[in-house]
Parts: structure tokens; sequence; C-alpha cells
């Protein structure tokens, strides 16, 4: 009876429990309760006493060390790590700054693995300084210890940089060869190796360059930060670590995206560049650290400490026989807790935190929300309260957070229009993808305005309580993201404000799921103002004759008449504003048809610009990038690879512009060349509005930029593709 009652009591708290909660976090609680057992093994628990599972041996003086010393951590590894602290090692890293050629390295593996038979793995790292037979050997070596115990080997190589730029950033003489040397005898010997390459002032803007000669080679490696590290004693070097600009740190924002979108693949890494993304744009640390609870540092004196990067020694093995100061010493661990790990970039790791898991939970939940044919209820939005503060505010929606430099000129020239028409007096709210980027944009824009996550419960709050939503450029075209325009329009038709598409093109849209999408967004806009006119008369044809569709032209294009830019100098330059040319503009070919054509097309196009560059007689090819971002594809990325596959013999110097660019470089750019090859769409648009000597690639097959060209009758500066393969293709 007792039984049935508290069964009904706690049905009954059940059942109001779940009216009370929103959805949102219902959803959240029950996948967070899916993942209980999982986490409960990810998530390490405090233990105490400490065991420790990891141990970072640094071996970087070894060979200078003492022969007392050796010979007490060789031939005395219990009295060395006495102590049931490590009877449960699992892991054990061995950090070679130059002692790889000691022979005694892989006798030392040998003794420490004889010693815990518990060790699982074993990895080396090492910056072979020296000839590269030696550390094959020495890898070799270590690598049969390994074998014998039944242990996992892998080795790691230092690598900063490709030929000089390592020797550069290493401050060493030729070391760049034997690294490669020592990489392909590993892959040969099928050793598992990787390279890691830490980033400092020096390398910055190269290690795009390293990236695209790893994965030309299949050679798989890490970036890290390059940080102080206590035990490295290279504290000194603060003139070159932890002092990047604003743009240096933005540029690696954009490369660890680009890390995991098209590198990493293990998600665990991809979570430690997550962390440093998020570090680099003023968060704090938000991953765990193997030191945190079973992880200790053991150097070369037999000294021993909390963590590599932050910790005092806290006492010394070889000396004192027992690490009997570590659990007493808690101070130092404390004030390591407490004034360093927010802010260390370290990428040392732990399994998955619960702080991490739930940012992504909350965002898949959004995400599963504004989506196109979503399962959960629209009706859901009534749980979430408009949020409004009585000033007159402006949402705009679109694909922001993959913004090319057109898209940041588009949202300026919006904007600019916008605070014209209600004289400054609006609050703006911008959706992203990506908010990071679109801070960036706004920064460099110099406007004043929120960004929001647009898989947040921001963008329903916001929507629902703006005046005015405007779709902002941007295409509508074949994209899942036009769940975006589409649920932000409905839900401020739910609150009875007016709805904007401001500038937008219409297509590529090929599939019916997007054509009938994008129908319901022209049918739920109040009012619909389109780039061109081909746009328009699609519109007009989906929309009947009631609505007023008008062609208004771009807005970047308005934003670059209204700014005043300065003349400069013309310089003996051909600039080319180039992209890699994807499929999604040509759907009437196959995918073997399209991949053949795209050969001749870019053979045609690099024997174009040799022939355009010797009749102009230019001193110079350069080549820009109206993107940098992964996601829409950097344009430094097929500048690279443009250059390496048809400019390797190019009489006229060629080279490509590796910084990041904004509207101000790109008009300076164009202003300032001989003439302007144009691709990117908002490159032509950019070349004609700032009347500049230009030639236009019509990548699109009669898309966006003969539209373009056509409105401004400018269509005598166009080729298409198939004209350039008729003419240069040999
Ligand atoms: S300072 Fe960095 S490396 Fe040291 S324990 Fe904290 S997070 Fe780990």
């Amino acid at each position: 009876m007792i039984k049935k009652n508290t069964k009904q009591k706690l049905k009954s708290f059940l059942t109001r429990l779940i009216k009370k909660t929103k959805i949102c976090t219902l959803y959240i609680l029950l996948k967070a309760y899916r993942d209980y057992k999982r986490l409960n093994q990810l998530i390490p628990k405090k233990e105490k006493p400490v065991k420790f599972e990891t141990i970072v041996f640094t071996a970087t003086f070894f060979l200078n060390s003492t022969k007392t010393q050796n010979k007490f951590l060789l031939e005395s590894p219990h009295n060395f790590f006495q102590n049931s602290l490590f009877c449960d090692l699992k892991y054990a890293e061995i950090t070679d700054e130059g002692s790889t050629s000691q022979e005694d390295l892989a006798v030392l593996c040998k003794t420490l693995l004889n010693t815990y038979s518990s060790i699982q793995e074993l990895s080396l790292i090492t910056n072979c300084i020296q000839e590269h037979f030696v550390i094959e050997q020495r890898i070799n070596e270590i690598r049969k210890v390994c074998a014998e115990h039944n242990i996992f080997f892998s080795a790691m190589v230092s690598l900063d940089g490709v030929r000089s730029m390592h020797d550069t950033a290493k401050s060493w003489k030729n070391n760049f060869q034997p690294i490669v040397s020592v990489v392909k005898y590993c892959i040969k010997e099928k050793i598992n190796i990787a390279f890691v390459c830490s980033i400092s002032k020096v390398n910055i803007w190269e290690i795009d360059e390293l990236l695209a000669f790893a994965k030309e080679n299949n050679y798989y490696g890490r970036f890290r930060i390059s940080e102080f590290i206590k035990c490295l004693h290279n504290d000194g070097c603060q003139d070159i670590i932890h002092r990047f600009s604003e743009e240096e740190k933005y540029h690696l924002i954009l490369f660890f995206y680009k890390l995991i979108f098209t590198y990493e693949k293990n998600e665990i890494h991809q979570l430690v560049y997550y962390n440093i993304i998020n570090m680099l744009n003023g968060g704090e640390r938000i991953i765990g650290c193997s030191y945190h609870s079973n992880g200790i540092m053991l150097n070369y004196n037999g000294e021993i400490a909390y963590c590599a990067p932050e910790s005092k020694i806290i006492d010394n093995a070889v000396r004192d026989g027992v690490v009997k100061n570590y659990q007493k010493n808690t101070e130092e661990k404390e004030r390591i807790l407490e004034t360093c790990c927010v802010n260390c970039i370290d990428d040392y790791h732990a399994k998955i935190t619960s702080k991490e898991k739930q940012l992504h939970l909350k965002r898949a939940f959004w995400k599963k929300y504004i989506r196109l044919n979503s399962t959960i209820p629209f009706g859901f939005h009534k749980r979430v309260p408009a949020k409004s503060n009585g000033s007159k505010r402006i949402f705009i929606t679109g694909w922001y957070g993959t913004e090319t430099v057109g898209d940041k000129a588009i949202l300026g020239g919006i904007i600019y229009e916008l605070k014209e028409k209600y004289e400054k007096d609006i609050e703006i709210i911008i959706t992203s993808l990506y908010p990071i980027i679109t801070a960036r944009t706004i920064k460099e824009l110099n406007i004043k305005a929120k960004i929001i996550d647009a898989y947040s419960e921001e963008f329903v709050a916001y929507a629902k309580a703006s005046e005015i939503v405007i779709m902002g450029g941007g295409p509508l075209m074949d994209l899942e993201e036009l769940a975006l325009p589409l649920c932000a329009f409905k839900l401020a038709k739910s609150a009875n404000n007016k709805t904007v598409i401001y500038g937008s093109g219409l297509g590529p849209l090929t599939k019916s799921k997007y054509i009938d999408t994008a129908k319901e967004i022209l049918k739920l806009a109040n009012e619909i103002k389109l780039r061109d006119e081909k746009s328009v008369k699609i519109a007009r044809d989906w929309a009947g004759e009631k609505k007023e569709i008008i062609c208004t032209g771009d807005p970047a294009k308005k934003y670059l008449k209204v700014l005043k830019f300065d003349n400069p100098n013309k310089e003996n330059i051909l600039r080319c504003f180039l992209r890699d040319w994807t499929s999604e503009y040509a759907k009437n070919m196959s995918k073997d048809e399209f991949l053949e054509q795209k050969t001749r097309f870019e053979i045609s196009l690099s024997n174009f610009i040799k022939q355009k560059a010797s009749e102009l007689k230019v001193e110079m090819i350069i080549l820009e990038s109206m993107h940098n971002f992964v996601i829409g594809n950097d344009d430094r990325d097929f500048a690279h690879y443009f250059i390496k596959k048809y400019f390797m013999n190019s009489l006229i110097p060629i080279i490509y512009n590796k910084k990041l660019s904004t509207v101000d470089s790109i008009v300076l750019s164009m202003k300032q060349s001989v003439h302007n090859i144009v691709m990117r769409f908002h490159s032509v648009l950019f070349a004609d509005t700032l009347e500049t000597e230009y030639t236009a690639i019509d990548y699109t097959l009669g898309g966006k930029i003969e539209n373009y060209l056509i409105d401004n009758n400018k269509l005598t500066n166009m080729i298409r593709i198939n004209d350039l393969i008729d003419n240069y293709y040999y």
C-alpha cells in the first residue's frame, strides 16, 4: 500500500514537473540521462588518493645530466618511481629535446615498462636534431621494446613549418629534411607517426602552407599555440609567444576551424581546437586537462611537478627517493587550478567535460527546432518569452557567420540604409552561424550590433520581439539554412511584425524542397527587394502580380558608393580574385564530366592570366582572396594550389596574399592594379563599382554574374567558361 502511494506521488510529481518544464529542458535532461552512463565513464572523478595514469617525462637534458643520476634512473627505477601513486600508470610520454641520440633512451623505456606492467601506451616526441638515421634507429629500438611488452607505440616529431620556415621558427639549420625523412621512414615501417606544430608569431602566417603540405603528403599532425613551458625553460620567449595581434588571433581562429572541418578527425582533438578558438576569442578554458586528476610531470633530474606549463617543482624523486610531497603540497596545485588553468591554452586534455557536453546539447536542440521539416512543433516558440526592451529593434538573418568580403559589404549597405531611414535610433540584432566570424565583421565595418547564435533560444526570443525581421543579402538557394529566414519570418508573423527580403537574389534553386521553401519565404514577406532583374522575374512568377517585388540592386554596391576611398597610386600589377569552381553551379553535368571540365577550365584560366599579364607587361601577378573562412572555401587555399599546379615556371613572378581580407583591403588592392581578373561574384561587383579595368569570369554559367553584368550593361567584360576553354585550352 505504502509502495503504491509512493508510486502515485512520484507519478503526479513527474507529471507536474513535465507540464511546467520547457520542452527544451526536457530534451536536454533526456539526452543527458541517456548519456549518463557514458559520461560517467568519460568524465574523470576526483580520486583520493591520486593514482597517476599519465606521466610526461621530459628527457630534454638527459644527455647532460650527471652519470649518477642516469645510473639511478636506469638501474633503480623502483627508487625513482617508488610510490603507490605510480602503480596505475597507463600512458607514458617521453618528450625529447635533443636526447634521441642517447642510446640509453631505449633502455629507459624498457626499464619503465618492466617496472610498470600497467602501462598500455608509450609515445616519444622528438625534435630530430641529429642525423635522421640516428633518430630512425632510436625510434626503431623503442618500437621493438614496446612490441616485446605488447605496448602501443607512437612517435611525434616537432615540425613548425615547411622548409626554411621550420628552421627559422626553431632557430636551427637544416632540420627540416631530417624530420621529413623520419616521417617517411615511420610511414614506410608502419610506425604511428604524427607531427606537432607550435604556432608563434614567427610562423603564424605560414601555418596554412604547412597544413597544405601535410594534406598533399598525407601526413597527420597537430597544431598548438606556443606556450610558456616552465620545464622547457622558455619563459624568456615572451616576444614571440602570447603576443598575437587581433588580426593574428582572428587568423588563428579561422585556421583552427579549418583543422576541425578539413583535417582533424579525432573528436577529442576537435574539442581541443574548439577550446583554442574559444580562448583566442577571449574566453576561458573549457576543456579538462590530464594533469587535473591523473597526470604528473617528471624531468631529467628526477624533479616532479603538477603540470609542465605552470607548476613549480614540488619534489625530487632522485633526491628523496619517494614522491612524498605530491599530495601534501596542495597549495601549489590549488594555485594552478585557481589562477592558471582558466587561461591555459595548452593542448593537454582529458575526456569531454559535462560543461562542453551541455553546450553541444543546447545547440543541438535549437538546430533541431530551426530546420526544414522540423519534428519539434513550431508552436514550441510560445514557451520562449519575447525579448523586448522598448527600443525599435531590427532583426537581420541570413548566412552570416560564413560571410565573404562581399557579404560584409552587403551588411554594411543594409545597415547604412536602415540607419538613414530610422535616423540611427535603432537596435540591430544579427544572427550568425558562427558568431565569432560575424563579431569580427561588425568590428571591421564599425557597426554597433548584437550578434546572436543562429541556433539558440535568443533567435526565437529576438525574432518575436523585433519590429522588422529582415532576410539580408545572400541568395535564397539550395541550402538547408533556408530554415533560418523561414523560421524567423514565421516568428515575426506570429507577433504581427514586419518581414522584408532585402537585397537577396534567387538561385541556384534546383530541388523542389528548396524551391517550395523559397516560395514560402516570399509569401511570408511584406516587402521584397531583390538584387537583380532575373530574380525579380522569377519571384513575380511565383508570388503572382499582387505582391510588390522590386529590384533595388545589391546593397554592397550602395555601400561602396557611400564610402569615401582614397585613390592610391597605380602599381604595375595584375590582380586576380579567383575561387575554387564548385559543382553546385554545374548541376547538369555528371561528377566525372564536371571534374574533366574543371581541369580544362583551370588550365585555360591559367593560360589566360599568363597571356594577360604578358600583354599588360606587368611586373607581378597577385592572387587576392575575397573569402578566408573554410566554410565557403578559403580563397587562399585555392591560390596556393593554383600557383603550385600551373605557375611553377611562370616568367612573370606570381604570389598570393596570405593576409586576411576586408572591404577596405580589397578596395585598395583593386584600385592599385592595372587590371583585375575577377571571379568571386562580389569581386565582379567591386571591380565594376570602383570603375577599375577588369575581366569577369562567369563560373555561374549564366547565373548571378551574367545577371549583374546585364543589369549594369557591362556584358562585354565577361568571359564564359566555354569561351575561355575554346580559346585558351592548350
Ligand atoms: S595550467 Fe594548463 S597544463 Fe597545467 S593543469 Fe592547468 S590546464 Fe593543465
